[in-house]
């Protein structure tokens, strides 16, 4: 015998929901996953009334049901906010090049503005030049370093208020478990947040509206909606470290599905003792963008790269960061030191 919704009673159940185990049909799964996110922007505050909104768009499922929602509730809930997709291309041939024709049809059938940032003109550098030097074992911490500034500067660009970016309740958890195995208490205290202020010149405020949203309810959202996004991953993938928490992860919530709300939980409520030391915010003397450095992990990365001694930015060299703001030569010792790449 069919089971019917348990929202409505009426219609035939499609799905269980991962995150409640209800059976739902369509219609009310959608208005269930649609009301929940948009408590999630009421409640945290996330926009106001006339701001102009930039959507960290990759062609992925996340940021497509992202920009899909952002644009329903807008115009259902009269949020008046300016919606425009922000896209960046890491250079990256046969992934971000198809993920990116995505992201254009996407602009075309929500009809929303896009401006998409390269490496390349920002930082000379494709991906897949960074990778030929570097490697596939450090690539994504070049990548994840250049695209946070990348997104600032293409926000900047389009002169929005915020970015909001897809990160969803599977992705928190992951950052909180990877801070703790990292003991990166400034990260820890900072992963759980909704959203962020400006830190600084060059830095746009941050939110994430899918915060409460588990991955594998988006995935059913964008299945069940037909959206039309990008499911390849990056050739350059995995990022090891990231996908040992994954898996973890999905182990702990097959056999406790609360386990990724629980621990996003336990880290919007861990405080920080006093006195515990913590990372001084500044800007870079090179750049100008916010760093805890004289110089910034992006221009470290660039400056690597650009010398061909691409561990400059990888671990802690910080030493050296003196040497290259005055363009002091490295000594023999410190070159060799820096060239050494494991493949
Ligand atoms: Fe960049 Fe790594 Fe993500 Fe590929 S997997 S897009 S290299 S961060
Ligand atoms: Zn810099």
């Amino acid at each position: 015998m069919p089971v019917l919704c348990s929202s409505c009673g009426d219609k035939r159940a499609v799905l269980k929901r991962p995150k409640t185990g209800h059976s739902l049909c369509k219609a009310c799964f959608f208005w269930a996953f649609e009301e929940e996110v948009h408590q999630t922007i009421v409640t945290a505050n996330l926009f106001k009334h006339g701001e102009i909104v930039g959507i960290a768009a990759s062609g992925g499922k996340d940021s497509t049901v992202l920009a899909h929602v952002m644009k329903l509730l807008n115009e259902r809930f009269n949020y008046g906010l300016e919606l425009m997709l922000l896209s960046v291309d890491e250079g990256i041939s046969g992934y971000r090049d198809d993920s990116l024709e995505t992201v254009k049809r996407n602009q075309q059938q929500y009809e929303l503005p896009l401006k998409i940032v390269s490496y390349e003109e920002l930082y000379g550098w494709t991906m897949d030049a960074i990778v030929k030097q570097v490697g596939r074992k450090n690539n994504c911490t070049f990548c994840g370093v250049f695209r946070r500034q990348a997104l600032d500067r293409g926000a900047l660009m389009l002169k929005v208020d915020k970015i909001c970016t897809g990160h969803n309740a599977d992705d928190i958890a992951e950052t909180v478990v990877m801070n703790v195995l990292r003991g990166d208490i400034a990260r820890l205290r900072r992963c759980t947040a909704i959203s962020t202020a400006s830190e600084g010149d060059g830095v746009v405020p941050r939110c994430k509206p899918l915060k409460y949203a588990y991955e594998k309810e988006i995935v059913l959202y964008a299945y069940f909606k037909k959206l039309d996004y990008f499911s390849t991953e990056c050739i350059y993938s995995p990022n090891a470290y990231r996908g040992h928490a994954r898996t973890f992860l999905k182990d702990l919530e097959s056999v406790r599905p609360s386990s990724i709300m629980d621990i996003i939980h336990s880290g919007e409520n861990l405080s920080v003792r006093d006195g515990v030391k913590m990372p001084v915010q500044g800007t870079c003397q090179r750049c100008g963008y916010i760093s805890s450095q004289s110089l910034c992990k992006s221009c470290v990365l660039l400056e690597g790269l650009n010398r061909g001694l691409p561990k400059l930015g990888i671990g802690k060299h910080h030493r050296l960061h003196d040497k290259i703001l005055i363009q002091q030569p490295f000594t023999e010792k410190e070159e060799r030191k820096l060239k050494t790449v494991h493949f």
